[in-house]
Protein backbone atom coordinates (compact mmCIF):
# COMPACT_ATOMS: atom_id res chain seq x y z
CA UNK A 1 0.00 0.00 0.00
CA UNK A 2 1.36 3.37 -0.83
CA UNK A 3 2.07 5.81 2.07
CA UNK A 4 2.32 9.52 2.17
CA UNK A 5 5.75 9.82 1.84
CA UNK A 6 5.73 8.20 -1.27
CA UNK A 7 2.86 9.66 -2.71
CA UNK A 8 3.60 11.70 -6.12
CA UNK A 9 0.48 13.82 -6.31
CA UNK A 10 1.21 15.62 -9.50
CA UNK A 11 -0.60 13.58 -11.83
CA UNK A 12 -3.81 13.59 -9.96
CA UNK A 13 -3.23 17.65 -9.89
CA UNK A 14 -3.33 17.73 -13.24
CA UNK A 15 -6.43 16.10 -13.83
CA UNK A 16 -8.24 18.95 -10.88
CA UNK A 17 -9.18 22.32 -11.23
CA UNK A 18 -9.56 22.35 -7.71
CA UNK A 19 -6.50 21.02 -5.89
CA UNK A 20 -4.84 18.62 -4.01
CA UNK A 21 -2.33 18.66 -0.81
CA UNK A 22 0.19 16.64 0.76
CA UNK A 23 1.41 16.34 4.62
CA UNK A 24 3.48 19.49 4.92
CA UNK A 25 2.26 21.79 1.81
CA UNK A 26 1.12 25.32 2.77
CA UNK A 27 -2.20 24.98 4.26
CA UNK A 28 -2.11 21.07 4.95
CA UNK A 29 -3.46 21.87 9.00
CA UNK A 30 -6.47 23.80 7.44
CA UNK A 31 -7.01 21.30 5.07
CA UNK A 32 -7.34 18.30 7.05
CA UNK A 33 -9.58 19.93 10.12
CA UNK A 34 -12.89 18.80 10.22
CA UNK A 35 -16.21 20.99 11.54
CA UNK A 36 -15.50 18.64 14.56
CA UNK A 37 -12.68 20.52 16.00
CA UNK A 38 -11.77 17.43 17.96
CA UNK A 39 -10.80 15.16 15.21
CA UNK A 40 -7.24 14.84 14.69
CA UNK A 41 -7.22 13.94 10.25
CA UNK A 42 -4.12 12.20 8.85
CA UNK A 43 -4.71 11.35 5.63
CA UNK A 44 -2.12 10.61 2.96
CA UNK A 45 -3.30 13.84 1.47
CA UNK A 46 -6.64 16.12 0.56
CA UNK A 47 -8.59 16.57 -2.55
CA UNK A 48 -11.37 19.52 -3.34
CA UNK A 49 -13.36 18.80 -5.76
CA UNK A 50 -15.18 20.65 -8.05
CA UNK A 51 -16.82 18.41 -10.36
CA UNK A 52 -17.78 14.53 -10.45
CA UNK A 53 -15.28 14.08 -12.73
CA UNK A 54 -12.78 15.07 -10.59
CA UNK A 55 -14.55 12.79 -7.83
CA UNK A 56 -13.87 10.15 -10.63
CA UNK A 57 -10.74 10.80 -11.15
CA UNK A 58 -9.56 10.70 -7.39
CA UNK A 59 -10.94 7.71 -7.37
CA UNK A 60 -9.08 6.30 -10.29
CA UNK A 61 -6.11 7.78 -9.03
CA UNK A 62 -6.17 5.92 -5.63
CA UNK A 63 -7.39 2.61 -7.14
CA UNK A 64 -4.49 2.65 -9.20
CA UNK A 65 -2.39 3.13 -6.33
CA UNK A 66 -3.91 0.74 -3.41
CA UNK A 67 -5.48 3.69 -1.97
CA UNK A 68 -8.66 4.78 -0.76
CA UNK A 69 -10.82 7.50 -0.49
CA UNK A 70 -13.19 8.94 2.35
CA UNK A 71 -15.86 11.36 0.83
CA UNK A 72 -15.93 14.54 3.72
CA UNK A 73 -18.87 17.12 3.05
CA UNK A 74 -18.58 18.69 6.45
CA UNK A 75 -16.52 17.06 8.74
CA UNK A 76 -19.29 16.48 11.44
CA UNK A 77 -19.12 12.48 11.39
CA UNK A 78 -15.16 12.79 11.04
CA UNK A 79 -14.27 11.48 14.57
CA UNK A 80 -15.35 7.98 13.71
CA UNK A 81 -13.26 7.99 10.84
CA UNK A 82 -10.35 5.67 12.04
CA UNK A 83 -6.73 5.46 10.66
CA UNK A 84 -6.87 7.28 7.16
CA UNK A 85 -2.69 6.82 6.43
CA UNK A 86 -3.52 5.01 3.47
CA UNK A 87 -6.54 7.28 2.23
CA UNK A 88 -7.31 10.51 0.31
CA UNK A 89 -9.78 12.60 2.00
CA UNK A 90 -11.94 13.90 -0.74
CA UNK A 91 -13.70 17.17 0.66
CA UNK A 92 -16.67 18.12 -1.52
CA UNK A 93 -17.42 21.80 -0.03
CA UNK A 94 -16.53 23.62 -3.45
CA UNK A 95 -19.70 21.69 -4.72
CA UNK A 96 -22.77 23.31 -2.90
CA UNK A 97 -25.08 24.34 -5.77
CA UNK A 98 -29.00 23.82 -4.48
CA UNK A 99 -31.27 23.22 -7.72
CA UNK A 100 -35.35 23.30 -6.80
CA UNK A 101 -37.86 22.08 -8.91
CA UNK A 102 -40.50 23.63 -7.81
CA UNK A 103 -43.21 21.49 -10.55
CA UNK A 104 -42.23 18.03 -9.70
CA UNK A 105 -41.17 18.98 -5.98
CA UNK A 106 -37.80 18.08 -5.82
CA UNK A 107 -34.45 18.97 -4.89
CA UNK A 108 -31.07 18.52 -6.53
CA UNK A 109 -27.95 19.11 -4.18
CA UNK A 110 -24.42 18.59 -5.44
CA UNK A 111 -22.14 16.38 -2.95
CA UNK A 112 -21.19 19.56 -0.68
CA UNK A 113 -24.84 21.33 -0.30
CA UNK A 114 -25.62 22.15 3.54
CA UNK A 115 -29.00 21.51 4.67
CA UNK A 116 -29.90 25.23 5.79
CA UNK A 117 -29.01 26.56 1.79
CA UNK A 118 -31.68 23.64 0.75
CA UNK A 119 -33.98 24.79 3.32
CA UNK A 120 -33.66 28.28 2.20
CA UNK A 121 -34.14 27.59 -1.48
CA UNK A 122 -36.72 24.92 -0.95
CA UNK A 123 -38.83 28.18 1.28
CA UNK A 124 -38.90 30.25 -1.36
CA UNK A 125 -41.38 27.91 -2.79
CA UNK A 126 -43.22 27.49 0.30
CA UNK A 127 -41.71 23.61 0.04
CA UNK A 128 -39.98 22.11 2.93
CA UNK A 129 -37.40 18.86 3.46
CA UNK A 130 -36.69 16.39 6.26
CA UNK A 131 -33.59 18.01 7.54
CA UNK A 132 -32.01 17.55 10.42
CA UNK A 133 -31.43 19.75 13.75
CA UNK A 134 -28.50 21.59 12.83
CA UNK A 135 -28.50 23.91 9.22
CA UNK A 136 -24.91 23.16 8.46
CA UNK A 137 -24.95 19.48 8.60
CA UNK A 138 -24.37 18.13 4.73
CA UNK A 139 -27.27 16.85 2.65
CA UNK A 140 -25.40 13.75 1.58
CA UNK A 141 -23.59 12.75 5.10
CA UNK A 142 -27.13 13.14 6.73
CA UNK A 143 -28.77 11.10 3.86
CA UNK A 144 -26.70 8.27 3.93
CA UNK A 145 -27.59 7.88 7.63
CA UNK A 146 -31.08 7.55 7.09
CA UNK A 147 -31.69 11.24 8.64
CA UNK A 148 -33.68 12.03 11.13
CA UNK A 149 -35.66 15.26 10.84
CA UNK A 150 -38.42 17.35 12.91
CA UNK A 151 -40.77 16.17 11.04
CA UNK A 152 -40.00 12.37 10.89
CA UNK A 153 -42.99 10.99 13.18
CA UNK A 154 -45.23 11.98 10.45
CA UNK A 155 -42.98 11.99 7.33
CA UNK A 156 -40.19 9.09 8.13
CA UNK A 157 -36.27 9.07 7.31
CA UNK A 158 -35.47 11.71 5.11
CA UNK A 159 -33.27 8.52 3.08
CA UNK A 160 -37.41 7.34 1.89
CA UNK A 161 -37.65 10.67 0.04
CA UNK A 162 -34.87 10.19 -2.07
CA UNK A 163 -35.59 9.77 -6.07
CA UNK A 164 -31.56 9.50 -7.25
CA UNK A 165 -28.03 9.59 -6.39
CA UNK A 166 -25.33 10.08 -8.76
CA UNK A 167 -22.58 8.44 -7.57
CA UNK A 168 -18.98 7.13 -8.89
CA UNK A 169 -18.59 3.75 -7.80
CA UNK A 170 -14.84 1.87 -6.76
CA UNK A 171 -14.57 1.56 -10.68
CA UNK A 172 -14.21 5.15 -11.19
CA UNK A 173 -17.47 5.12 -13.36
CA UNK A 174 -20.32 7.93 -12.71
CA UNK A 175 -24.05 6.33 -12.43
CA UNK A 176 -27.00 7.54 -11.81
CA UNK A 177 -28.46 5.59 -9.20
CA UNK A 178 -32.38 4.68 -8.66
CA UNK A 179 -35.11 2.71 -7.58
CA UNK A 180 -35.01 1.11 -11.54
CA UNK A 181 -31.40 1.17 -12.00
CA UNK A 182 -29.16 -0.50 -9.34
CA UNK A 183 -31.70 -1.30 -7.25
CA UNK A 184 -29.37 -2.71 -4.79
CA UNK A 185 -26.43 0.29 -4.40
CA UNK A 186 -30.02 2.45 -4.68
CA UNK A 187 -31.54 0.47 -1.02
CA UNK A 188 -28.08 0.21 0.56
CA UNK A 189 -27.87 3.87 -0.14
CA UNK A 190 -30.70 4.68 1.62
CA UNK A 191 -29.68 4.39 5.32
CA UNK A 192 -26.77 2.22 4.83
CA UNK A 193 -23.85 4.87 4.97
CA UNK A 194 -21.43 6.38 2.68
CA UNK A 195 -19.46 2.76 2.24
CA UNK A 196 -20.66 1.96 -0.99
CA UNK A 197 -20.14 4.67 -3.89
CA UNK A 198 -18.71 8.50 -3.71
CA UNK A 199 -22.31 10.68 -4.18
CA UNK A 200 -21.45 13.70 -6.19
CA UNK A 201 -25.23 14.95 -6.28
CA UNK A 202 -28.37 13.39 -4.66
CA UNK A 203 -32.11 14.02 -5.59
CA UNK A 204 -34.96 13.92 -3.39
CA UNK A 205 -38.65 15.06 -2.49
CA UNK A 206 -39.82 18.15 -0.75
CA UNK A 207 -43.06 18.60 1.07
CA UNK A 208 -45.40 21.12 0.70
CA UNK A 209 -45.00 22.91 3.84
CA UNK A 210 -44.61 26.84 4.04
CA UNK A 211 -44.44 26.95 7.95
CA UNK A 212 -45.05 25.28 11.05
CA UNK A 213 -45.84 25.65 14.54
CA UNK A 214 -42.49 25.11 16.71
CA UNK A 215 -40.26 25.99 19.59
CA UNK A 216 -38.89 25.39 22.98
CA UNK A 217 -40.00 25.68 26.36
CA UNK A 218 -37.59 25.54 29.19
CA UNK A 219 -37.41 25.06 33.36
CA UNK A 220 -34.78 24.98 35.94
CA UNK A 221 -32.55 22.01 35.09
CA UNK A 222 -33.44 20.79 38.74
CA UNK A 223 -36.60 20.03 37.62
CA UNK A 224 -35.53 17.29 35.35
CA UNK A 225 -36.94 14.40 36.46
CA UNK A 226 -40.33 15.93 37.26
CA UNK A 227 -40.19 17.09 33.37
CA UNK A 228 -39.16 14.14 31.80
CA UNK A 229 -42.19 12.20 33.53
CA UNK A 230 -44.29 14.29 32.03
CA UNK A 231 -42.68 15.07 28.48
CA UNK A 232 -43.16 10.42 28.40
CA UNK A 233 -46.51 11.04 29.25
CA UNK A 234 -47.53 13.82 26.82
CA UNK A 235 -45.33 11.97 24.36
CA UNK A 236 -47.69 9.06 24.68
CA UNK A 237 -50.73 11.27 24.11
CA UNK A 238 -49.25 13.22 20.83
CA UNK A 239 -50.23 12.97 17.02
CA UNK A 240 -47.66 12.01 14.44
CA UNK A 241 -47.99 15.36 13.24
CA UNK A 242 -45.35 16.32 16.31
CA UNK A 243 -42.10 15.50 17.14
CA UNK A 244 -39.97 16.77 20.69
CA UNK A 245 -37.12 16.47 22.42
CA UNK A 246 -35.96 16.72 26.34
CA UNK A 247 -32.79 17.48 27.12
CA UNK A 248 -31.02 18.38 29.86
CA UNK A 249 -28.85 21.66 29.19
CA UNK A 250 -26.08 23.20 30.80
CA UNK A 251 -25.26 26.01 27.82
CA UNK A 252 -21.75 28.10 28.56
CA UNK A 253 -22.88 32.04 29.09
CA UNK A 254 -22.09 32.85 25.74
CA UNK A 255 -24.64 36.14 24.16
CA UNK A 256 -26.07 34.01 20.96
CA UNK A 257 -27.20 31.51 24.29
CA UNK A 258 -31.48 33.02 24.77
CA UNK A 259 -30.64 34.74 28.07
CA UNK A 260 -32.90 32.21 30.76
CA UNK A 261 -30.86 29.04 30.05
CA UNK A 262 -27.07 31.17 29.80
CA UNK A 263 -24.60 29.34 32.23
CA UNK A 264 -28.05 27.86 34.45
CA UNK A 265 -28.83 23.72 34.22
CA UNK A 266 -32.18 23.69 32.51
CA UNK A 267 -34.33 21.50 31.05
CA UNK A 268 -35.91 22.31 27.84
CA UNK A 269 -38.50 20.60 25.72
CA UNK A 270 -38.32 21.25 21.88
CA UNK A 271 -41.18 20.60 19.44
CA UNK A 272 -42.80 20.85 15.87
CA UNK A 273 -46.28 20.37 15.03
CA UNK A 274 -46.64 20.01 11.58
CA UNK A 275 -50.29 21.17 11.76
CA UNK A 276 -52.74 24.09 13.07
CA UNK A 277 -51.34 26.25 15.29
CA UNK A 278 -54.64 26.26 17.02
CA UNK A 279 -54.44 22.11 17.57
CA UNK A 280 -50.63 22.96 18.47
CA UNK A 281 -51.65 25.43 21.51
CA UNK A 282 -53.93 22.77 22.87
CA UNK A 283 -51.26 20.25 22.71
CA UNK A 284 -48.94 22.08 24.87
CA UNK A 285 -51.32 23.35 27.20
CA UNK A 286 -50.53 20.56 29.91
CA UNK A 287 -47.09 21.71 29.34
CA UNK A 288 -47.60 24.86 30.16
CA UNK A 289 -49.85 23.57 33.13
CA UNK A 290 -46.69 22.53 34.72
CA UNK A 291 -46.07 26.45 35.67
CA UNK A 292 -42.35 28.00 36.25
CA UNK A 293 -41.08 27.98 32.88
CA UNK A 294 -37.82 30.33 32.17
CA UNK A 295 -38.78 30.50 29.11
CA UNK A 296 -41.55 29.64 26.28
CA UNK A 297 -41.29 30.69 22.77
CA UNK A 298 -43.63 28.79 20.35
CA UNK A 299 -44.85 30.55 17.09
CA UNK A 300 -45.71 29.84 13.77
CA UNK A 301 -42.76 29.96 12.06
CA UNK A 302 -41.44 29.79 8.27
CA UNK A 303 -39.67 26.22 7.13
CA UNK A 304 -36.49 27.15 6.65
CA UNK A 305 -36.40 28.13 10.11
CA UNK A 306 -36.66 24.77 11.54
CA UNK A 307 -32.70 24.20 10.77
CA UNK A 308 -32.68 26.60 14.17
CA UNK A 309 -35.01 25.94 16.47
CA UNK A 310 -32.10 23.62 18.49
CA UNK A 311 -29.64 26.06 18.59
CA UNK A 312 -27.24 23.55 17.47
CA UNK A 313 -23.61 25.11 17.14
CA UNK A 314 -23.59 26.66 13.24
CA UNK A 315 -19.85 27.32 13.54
CA UNK A 316 -17.01 24.58 13.74
CA UNK A 317 -16.48 23.09 17.24
CA UNK A 318 -14.74 20.61 19.13
CA UNK A 319 -17.33 17.91 20.45
CA UNK A 320 -17.49 14.63 21.89
CA UNK A 321 -20.57 12.33 21.97
CA UNK A 322 -22.37 9.47 21.99
CA UNK A 323 -25.61 7.81 21.88
CA UNK A 324 -28.16 5.09 22.20
CA UNK A 325 -31.05 3.68 20.74
CA UNK A 326 -33.82 2.77 23.36
CA UNK A 327 -36.65 0.37 23.20
CA UNK A 328 -38.55 2.84 25.45
CA UNK A 329 -37.69 4.52 28.66
CA UNK A 330 -39.25 2.50 31.69
CA UNK A 331 -39.75 4.09 34.73
CA UNK A 332 -36.68 2.57 36.27
CA UNK A 333 -34.58 3.55 33.46
CA UNK A 334 -35.98 7.20 33.48
CA UNK A 335 -34.79 7.70 36.90
CA UNK A 336 -31.28 6.14 37.05
CA UNK A 337 -30.88 8.72 33.43
CA UNK A 338 -32.29 11.67 35.46
CA UNK A 339 -29.79 10.92 38.24
CA UNK A 340 -26.82 10.60 35.69
CA UNK A 341 -27.51 13.77 33.20
CA UNK A 342 -29.30 16.15 36.12
CA UNK A 343 -27.38 18.94 37.60
CA UNK A 344 -27.21 17.33 40.81
CA UNK A 345 -24.34 14.47 38.93
CA UNK A 346 -22.00 17.35 38.53
CA UNK A 347 -20.91 16.40 34.92
CA UNK A 348 -19.43 18.45 32.04
CA UNK A 349 -21.61 17.59 29.33
CA UNK A 350 -23.55 20.48 27.21
CA UNK A 351 -26.16 18.51 26.31
CA UNK A 352 -28.25 15.02 26.94
CA UNK A 353 -31.60 14.59 24.51
CA UNK A 354 -33.79 12.54 24.24
CA UNK A 355 -35.60 12.38 20.61
CA UNK A 356 -39.36 10.95 20.81
CA UNK A 357 -39.42 8.45 18.05
CA UNK A 358 -42.13 6.24 16.42
CA UNK A 359 -45.01 7.21 13.99
CA UNK A 360 -44.09 6.61 10.62
CA UNK A 361 -40.64 6.25 11.64
CA UNK A 362 -41.90 2.67 12.76
CA UNK A 363 -43.80 2.18 9.72
CA UNK A 364 -42.38 2.16 6.97
CA UNK A 365 -41.73 -0.86 4.29
CA UNK A 366 -39.28 -2.94 5.58
CA UNK A 367 -37.53 -3.35 2.57
CA UNK A 368 -37.90 0.85 1.29
CA UNK A 369 -33.92 1.04 2.39
CA UNK A 370 -31.01 0.06 4.40
CA UNK A 371 -32.64 1.86 7.03
CA UNK A 372 -36.08 2.06 6.27
CA UNK A 373 -37.87 2.16 9.72
CA UNK A 374 -36.11 2.65 13.22
CA UNK A 375 -37.74 0.44 15.94
CA UNK A 376 -37.27 2.61 19.26
CA UNK A 377 -39.18 5.25 21.25
CA UNK A 378 -36.68 7.50 21.92
CA UNK A 379 -33.11 8.12 21.23
CA UNK A 380 -30.69 9.27 23.25
CA UNK A 381 -27.87 11.40 22.22
CA UNK A 382 -25.52 13.36 24.73
CA UNK A 383 -22.45 15.38 24.27
CA UNK A 384 -19.63 17.63 25.32
CA UNK A 385 -17.33 20.21 24.44
CA UNK A 386 -13.86 19.05 25.21
CA UNK A 387 -11.31 21.82 27.05
CA UNK A 388 -7.82 21.39 27.58
CA UNK A 389 -5.76 17.89 27.02
CA UNK A 390 -7.78 16.05 29.87
CA UNK A 391 -11.26 17.57 28.79
CA UNK A 392 -11.88 14.37 26.48
CA UNK A 393 -11.60 11.83 29.85
CA UNK A 394 -14.26 14.03 32.01
CA UNK A 395 -16.78 13.45 28.72
CA UNK A 396 -15.95 10.27 28.43
CA UNK A 397 -17.05 9.23 32.10
CA UNK A 398 -20.01 11.18 32.06
CA UNK A 399 -21.51 9.94 28.47
CA UNK A 400 -20.38 6.15 30.04
CA UNK A 401 -22.17 7.27 32.94
CA UNK A 402 -25.26 8.48 30.92
CA UNK A 403 -25.19 5.37 28.90
CA UNK A 404 -25.25 2.90 31.89
CA UNK A 405 -28.47 4.43 32.89
CA UNK A 406 -30.06 3.38 30.11
CA UNK A 407 -28.58 0.28 29.10
CA UNK A 408 -31.51 -2.02 30.56
CA UNK A 409 -33.84 -0.39 27.61
CA UNK A 410 -30.99 0.39 24.61
CA UNK A 411 -31.56 -1.59 21.70
CA UNK A 412 -28.98 -0.97 19.38
CA UNK A 413 -27.59 2.12 17.48
CA UNK A 414 -28.56 4.77 14.77
CA UNK A 415 -25.64 5.54 12.78
CA UNK A 416 -25.87 9.06 12.17
CA UNK A 417 -25.45 9.78 15.83
CA UNK A 418 -23.24 7.60 16.43
CA UNK A 419 -19.81 10.37 16.96
CA UNK A 420 -17.35 7.35 17.87
CA UNK A 421 -16.63 4.66 15.71
CA UNK A 422 -19.56 1.79 16.47
CA UNK A 423 -19.65 -1.65 14.78
CA UNK A 424 -21.65 -0.76 11.88
CA UNK A 425 -23.28 -4.32 12.22
CA UNK A 426 -25.21 -2.97 15.65
CA UNK A 427 -27.28 -0.30 13.74
CA UNK A 428 -28.77 -3.26 11.57
CA UNK A 429 -30.58 -6.46 11.68
CA UNK A 430 -28.58 -9.21 10.74
CA UNK A 431 -30.07 -10.09 7.40
CA UNK A 432 -30.22 -6.38 6.49
CA UNK A 433 -26.80 -6.79 7.55
CA UNK A 434 -25.40 -9.39 5.38
CA UNK A 435 -28.01 -7.65 1.82
CA UNK A 436 -25.01 -4.36 2.78
CA UNK A 437 -22.21 -6.48 3.02
CA UNK A 438 -23.29 -8.64 -0.34
CA UNK A 439 -23.74 -4.84 -2.22
CA UNK A 440 -20.32 -4.13 -0.70
CA UNK A 441 -19.00 -6.94 -2.57
CA UNK A 442 -20.50 -5.99 -5.45
CA UNK A 443 -19.78 -2.62 -6.08
CA UNK A 444 -16.49 -1.86 -3.96
CA UNK A 445 -14.92 -5.65 -3.56
CA UNK A 446 -11.27 -3.85 -2.50
CA UNK A 447 -13.17 -2.31 0.27
CA UNK A 448 -11.71 1.52 -1.35
CA UNK A 449 -13.92 3.52 -0.43
CA UNK A 450 -14.16 4.42 3.17
CA UNK A 451 -16.74 5.16 4.94
CA UNK A 452 -17.13 6.61 8.95
CA UNK A 453 -19.48 3.40 8.87
CA UNK A 454 -17.26 0.46 7.45
CA UNK A 455 -19.05 -2.28 5.87
CA UNK A 456 -16.41 -5.42 5.52
CA UNK A 457 -17.45 -7.06 2.07
CA UNK A 458 -19.30 -10.50 2.40
C1 LIG B 1 -24.72 19.59 15.49
C2 LIG B 1 -25.21 18.30 14.85
C3 LIG B 1 -26.57 18.10 14.68
C4 LIG B 1 -27.03 16.92 14.06
N1 LIG B 1 -28.37 16.72 13.93
C5 LIG B 1 -28.83 15.60 13.33
C6 LIG B 1 -30.23 15.36 13.16
O1 LIG B 1 -31.06 16.16 13.57
N2 LIG B 1 -30.61 14.23 12.54
C7 LIG B 1 -29.70 13.31 12.05
O2 LIG B 1 -30.12 12.32 11.44
N3 LIG B 1 -28.38 13.52 12.20
C8 LIG B 1 -27.93 14.61 12.83
N4 LIG B 1 -26.59 14.81 12.99
C9 LIG B 1 -25.67 13.77 12.54
C10 LIG B 1 -25.29 13.96 11.08
O3 LIG B 1 -26.40 13.69 10.25
C11 LIG B 1 -24.16 13.00 10.71
O4 LIG B 1 -23.01 13.33 11.47
C12 LIG B 1 -23.86 13.03 9.22
O5 LIG B 1 -23.07 11.92 8.88
C13 LIG B 1 -23.13 14.31 8.86
O6 LIG B 1 -22.96 14.37 7.48
P1 LIG B 1 -21.91 15.43 6.91
O7 LIG B 1 -21.86 15.23 5.44
O8 LIG B 1 -22.24 16.78 7.44
O9 LIG B 1 -20.58 14.97 7.62
P2 LIG B 1 -19.23 14.28 7.01
O10 LIG B 1 -18.35 14.02 8.19
O11 LIG B 1 -18.71 15.15 5.93
O12 LIG B 1 -19.75 12.95 6.42
C14 LIG B 1 -20.06 11.85 7.25
C15 LIG B 1 -19.91 10.57 6.46
O13 LIG B 1 -20.88 10.57 5.41
C16 LIG B 1 -20.33 9.98 4.26
N5 LIG B 1 -20.34 10.95 3.18
C17 LIG B 1 -20.40 12.29 3.24
N6 LIG B 1 -20.45 12.80 2.01
C18 LIG B 1 -20.43 11.76 1.16
C19 LIG B 1 -20.45 11.64 -0.26
N7 LIG B 1 -20.54 12.71 -1.04
N8 LIG B 1 -20.41 10.41 -0.80
C20 LIG B 1 -20.31 9.30 -0.03
N9 LIG B 1 -20.28 9.36 1.30
C21 LIG B 1 -20.34 10.58 1.89
C22 LIG B 1 -18.93 9.54 4.58
O14 LIG B 1 -18.94 8.17 4.95
C23 LIG B 1 -18.58 10.41 5.76
O15 LIG B 1 -17.62 9.78 6.61
C24 LIG B 1 -26.10 15.96 13.62
C25 LIG B 1 -24.74 16.17 13.78
C26 LIG B 1 -24.29 17.32 14.41
C27 LIG B 1 -22.81 17.50 14.62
Amino acid sequence: MTTDASLDLSPLRAALRGHALAPGDDGWDAARQAWNLAADLRPAAVVYAEEAAEIAATMRFAGERGLRVAMQGTGHGAPALGDLSDTLLLKTQRMAAVEIDPARRVARAQAGALWGDVAVSAGRHGLAALHGSSPDVGVVGYTLGGGLSWLARRHGLASSKVVAFEVVTADGAQRRVTADADADLFWALRGGGGAFALVTAIEFELLPLAEAFAGTIAWPGERGAELLAAWREWTATLPDATTSSFRWLQLPPLPEVPEPLRGRPTVAITAVHDGPATEADALLASLRALGGATLDRFAVLPAPALCHINGDPEQPTPAFGDHALLSALDDAAAAALSAAAGPEAGHPLVGVELRHLGGALGRAPRDAGALAWIDGEQLLFAFGIPMGPDGGVAIRSALDGVLAAVAPVRSGSVLNFADTPVETASAFDAETWRRLQQVKAAVDPGDLIRSNRPVPPA
